[in-house]
């Protein structure tokens, strides 16, 4: 007999994703979202690189550049953008070794819109709009949830789980988790408590014809060049006295959108935000020289007003808390509804689909066991909140860091990034990047997590890098796309195969192994040579030897500089022959002999 569907409640990122993620296990939703629309207010615009990885892996990496575009610099300036950066992050190169772009600024309804196209189009999705999620009721087998149309007309779904994806004042947490639960949203790794203008504008051109009496025209410049000069390409936090800003361009290009947010500390409701917007604006659009240090003949200029519309301009309060706890039973907390942070990390939407994309397998993994006991989805469970906490409080640590850089109260280690750090890694050839930094963090993925759905002691933990990879005769692919098996949500890569034996004595390892096959199945091995060129394919028949793609067979596919298939391979350390890694991208164990494997997948088995 079929599971009952899971209910997701709310079609933002978070939710959206979730569904999405589930359909790659074929596994139903329902998505319950009381809007008849989508939000037209773009609110987040930056989407972290490992959350544009995931979007490829459910299928919408085409539509990144219809959504936003790429990122490819983030600059620190002392006061306003029109100083140099005292520090600017180069994300051009692949820094984030996963070959997709590593960071996009975008439009969020642009987001919503696509990722909702692509659950309608799912036949494991089912999108109600219009329906508002007002209570449930639950057993030890599933949730009833009761929900009210735009008619006022009532519905009940009968859910085996169900997911509170409904942002931070959603009813999931405060109505239902926290009378019965004590689950709240509580200050996390740091108190913060700000209110900001965000507004968000659209430019348009001044042409010769619109504004014949500017003196852009006689020095030869363009309107594009006007553009570029005014409203400059790449994130900037810049902090004019008292008022960290964090502003630039999102959507792609042709959009011509631009966000602007500063805090305003002292926000009171009789303050008029459209004149403290202009007030903060005008110094930072108004030049004196083009781009080349060349004076303005007529003195400084401010860009005109009449090509500014304002799309939308008003305070916004911003906080950063994550829930106490992340479930209860069978009611599950996600996105915005489990935590929220200031603006100035750009956050919000990536932690939610990190949530949704790995909290999905284990919902897959648990809808398909015949029977689960409470204590085993307990356990399944917390693994995940543990590591989500953990990587709330990363994301937490970056959005203070990126704050102390751009408002004056910076402590001793931002001051030592500043003022020291920033010039060296300009200066020394050799000394690893900013972003190189971080990329040592993304590595490490969970590892640093006590108690988390990996094996720590057999390299667990660790993330995967991205790289292309194909057949003997077919083309290439994203490497992620060998994770992908349908019911089964784990892979088991078999390094550098000799021969058909080999193969054999580990599928027959699996199907003995007692272990669900929504875990691990002969479904899951993949068969995957270290050798660019492998010296002779082997006697394999009928199962496909998958190789990296050198760098000089994949220079028509648009990839990064610093692409390099070795650092796929040396994420699983030193004499790796088998991989067991999870569809979120994590490893969950490296064996090196097959006595090995075999009691990494004893432990699988514990772990279940
Ligand atoms: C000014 C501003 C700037 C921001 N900048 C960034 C940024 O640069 N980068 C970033 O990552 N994030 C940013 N954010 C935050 C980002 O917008 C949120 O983190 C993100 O939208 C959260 O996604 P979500 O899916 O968890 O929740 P939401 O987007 O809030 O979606 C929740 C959904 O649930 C629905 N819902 C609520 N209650 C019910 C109910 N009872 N029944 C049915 N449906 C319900 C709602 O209608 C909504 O569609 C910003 C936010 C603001 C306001």
């Amino acid at each position: 007999m079929e599971a009952d569907p899971i209910v997701i409640v709310g079609a933002g990122p978070a939710g959206l994703v979730l569904a999405l993620s589930l359909a790659r296990y074929k596994i139903r939703c329902v998505i319950l979202e009381k809007e008849l629309d989508i939000t037209e207010d773009p609110r987040g615009v930056y989407l972290a690189g490992d959350a544009v990885r995931v979007l490829y892996q459910l299928g919408i990496g085409d539509q990144i550049d219809i959504i936003g575009h790429r990122l490819k610099e983030i600059n620190f300036h002392k006061s306003s953008f029109q100083n140099n950066p005292f520090l600017a992050l180069d994300l051009t190169s692949d820094w984030l070794e996963q070959v997709v772009p590593g960071g996009v600024l975008q439009i969020q309804p642009r987001l919503e819109a696509t990722l909702r196209a692509k659950a309608e189009k799912s036949s494991y999705c089912e999108l109600r709009y219009g329906c508002r999620v007002v209570s449930r009721e639950e057993k030890e087998t599933g949730v009833t949830v009761f929900y009210e149309d735009k008619e006022g007309t009532e519905g009940q779904i009968i859910a085996s789980w169900l997911v509170g994806a409904d942002g931070k004042t959603g009813v999931v947490r405060k109505q239902f988790l926290e009378p019965i639960a004590n689950i709240r949203q509580e200050v996390g790794l740091f108190s913060y408590n700000g209110t900001w203008v965000a507004a968000n504008l659209h430019i348009t051109l001044p042409t010769p014809l619109s504004h014949p009496q500017l003196c852009f025209w006689d020095m030869g410049m363009t309107s594009e060049d006007v553009y570029d000069l005014f409203w400059p390409g790449g994130w900037h936090f810049c902090s004019p006295p008292g008022k960290p800003t964090a502003c630039g361009r999102f959507g792609p290009r042709d959009a011509r959108l631009w966000r602007h947010e500063f805090a305003e500390p002292n926000w009171n409701d009789s303050k008029d935000a459209v004149q403290l917007f202009w007030e903060h604006l005008d110094p930072l659009i108004t030049r004196d020289c083009d781009n080349l240090g060349r004076p303005f003949p007529t003195g400084p200029i401010t860009f005109p007003r009449n090509c500014i519309d304002i799309r939308r301009c008003r305070p916004f309060t911003f906080c950063q808390k994550v829930v106490n706890r992340w479930f209860h039973n069978r009611t599950i907390l996600i996105g915005d509804a489990a935590h929220v942070f200031p603006p100035f990390g750009g956050q919000g939407i990536a932690c939610g689909i990190r949530d949704g994309d790995a909290l999905a397998w284990r919902l897959a993994v648990l809808c398909q066991m015949p029977t689960i006991s409470k204590v085993v989805a307990d356990k399944m469970l917390l693994t995940w909140s543990h590591e989500r906490r953990q990587g709330v409080d990363e994301s937490t640590r970056l959005t203070k860091k990126n704050g102390m850089l751009c408002n004056g109260t910076e402590d001793w280690a931002s001051f030592f990034m500043r003022v020291i750090v920033a010039p060296l890694l300009w200066l020394i050839p050799g000394m690893p990047s900013i972003s190189e930094l971080s990329t040592a963090y993304e590595k490490e993925g969970y590892r640093a997590t006590k108690d988390g759905f990996f094996l720590k002691g057999y390299g667990g933990g660790r993330k995967l890098s991205q790289i292309f990879v194909t057949t003997d005769e077919g083309s290439p692919v994203l490497s992620d796309c060998l994770l992908q098996h349908g019911r089964t949500t784990m892979t088991l890569f078999i390094l550098d195969p000799k021969h058909q034996d080999e193969l054999k004595t580990v599928e027959q390892a699996l199907e003995h192994c007692g272990i669900s096959e929504s875990a691990i199945s002969q479904k899951s091995i993949v068969l995957l040579s270290s050798n660019d060129h492998p010296p002779a394919w082997p006697d394999i028949k009928g199962s496909k030897l998958y190789r990296p793609c050198p760098e000089s067979e994949v220079k028509d596919l648009e990839i990064l500089p610093g692409y390099n298939i070795w650092r796929y391979y040396k994420r699983f350390g030193h004499g790796a022959k088998y991989v067991l890694i999870r569809p979120d991208l994590i490893i969950f164990a490296v064996a090196k002999t097959f006595s090995e494997l075999q009691k990494c997948l004893e432990l699988l088995k514990e772990n279940l």
